[in-house]
């Protein structure tokens, strides 16, 4: 089944997850075919069969974020952005099975050639921020801005989690696309390209508030109160005349539902019952979590960063629940604690479980391409300028404590 996702005009409907269909949503989607029950004890034997009998045809992608049932069968692990540029390295590849969510499928598919096939193996599998900026609510947004004469010196950054279209509107708009590894070279090139930190630009960044406020206040030096929230309900965003005109950041409102849920309080917990603990988090937290820790960076640093840590020492991550356990597991030298008992995995993320990628690979090996993610030639191309305007950018040094 093929299945693109132009965004329609109207407002979406809301429906549960794997329900019937919403097209403006990543959400909703049905789920096609018959999937194997999740008891079936031969599913480990089934996957690695039809993996087997595809041969160099399928390329297998696992974010970090996803479950151990799943990575076990990933060709590469990575973040998004590395993952999406693993496709695109393997052009040999006739099927790329994305075990991630559902924006990265649309990256995977923008970067590699026509005749390759990027499967998402559940529909339902999207990402609750990259839902929080509809085109179209972008779309307004950037009308009000010029209406408030400051759209011409306001450049648009988008985060790489948001949907294709939004990366298109960076593309349309001399803007760009940044990930949490490039946040702060991204944000100076936009600067620089309207004069300046120093000077009255604007940065329109979406869709994620926290690390945008993160980047610009602890990278770039500007104040928490240069920096303003845009609600994309409210009239204005939610602000006066005033305070548009005089911001240097305007802050999409949207924020990721794993990390947004991280506080202060769980820092300080922490503390207290590990003594020496380090506390190392991601920039999608909040800044007040952010400023309460040790170190902070993307899902690549903080991996690399425990790595390489003494053995002995003690840990306490801010980040998605299948990679804090993996990493536990992985580095039994070290304490390695999760940041907040209470916090769960990525809901979306872990609808990819092993029935749907079993699903998938024997239908690719019956001769059927199922949950095919297709982004239409202009959204594509669109959005290729924004991405390779990124890629343009000077490599960002490692983030600091
Ligand atoms: S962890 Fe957050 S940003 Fe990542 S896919 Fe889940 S909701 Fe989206």
């Amino acid at each position: 089944m093929t299945q693109t996702f132009d965004e329609p005009a109207a407002s979406p409907a809301l429906l549960l997850l794997g329900t019937r269909t919403d097209p403006m949503s990543e959400r909703g989607v049905d789920c096609p075919g018959d999937l194997p029950a999740a008891s079936d004890p031969g599913l480990v034997e089934r996957a690695r069969a039809a993996k087997e009998a595809l041969g160099d045809r399928v390329f297998i992608l696992g974010h970090h974020y996803q479950r151990d049932e799943v990575i076990q069968f990933a060709d590469v692990t990575g973040d998004s952005f590395k993952l999406a540029r693993d496709a695109a390295n393997r052009p040999g590849a006739e099927f790329i099975v994305f075990c991630g969510v559902h924006f990265m499928a649309e990256s995977a598919d923008i970067l590699t050639s026509d005749n390759q096939a990027v499967i998402l193996p559940d529909m339902a599998a999207g990402c609750s921020m990259a839902d929080m900026a509809g085109i179209n609510q972008v779309e307004d947004a950037w009308a009000q801005l010029e209406e408030a004469g400051v759209a011409s010196r306001t450049v648009p950054v988008t985060y790489m989690n948001s949907t294709a279209a939004i990366k298109a509107f960076c593309g349309r708009h001399e803007g760009a696309v940044c990930t949490s590894s490039n946040a702060e070279v991204a944000l100076r090139w936009a600067f620089d390209t309207v004069g300046g930190v120093a000077g009255d630009g604007k940065v329109l960044f979406m869709p994620d508030q926290h690390l945008g406020r993160n980047t610009a206040v602890l990278g770039l030096g500007l104040g928490l109160d240069d920096c303003i929230v845009w609600d994309p309900r409210k009239p204005l965003g939610g602000n006066t005349p005033e305070a548009i005109a005089a911001a240097r950041m305007i802050l999409w409102k949207g924020h990721c539902s794993v990390h947004g849920r991280f506080r202060k309080d769980n820092v300080d917990t922490l503390r207290e019952q590990v003594p020496g603990i380090n506390i190392i988090v991601h920039p999608e937290c909040t800044h007040e979590v952010v400023t309460s820790a040790d170190f902070v960076g993307s899902t690549e640093y903080i991996i690399a960063a425990i790595d390489a840590a003494e053995p002995g020492t003690a840990w306490g991550i801010g980040t998605e629940l299948n990679l804090v356990r993996r990493l536990a597991d992985a580095h039994p030298d070290k304490q390695v604690h999760f940041l907040e008992d209470t916090v769960c995995f990525c809901s979306t993320m872990n609808r990819i479980d092993l029935p749907h990628l079993v699903w998938v690979l024997e239908s690719l090996v019956a001769g059927t391409v199922p949950n095919r993610i297709v982004v239409d030639a202009v959204t594509q191309e669109q959005a290729r300028i924004a991405l390779d305007r990124m890629l343009a950018l000077p490599a960002q040094q490692p983030e600091k404590d």
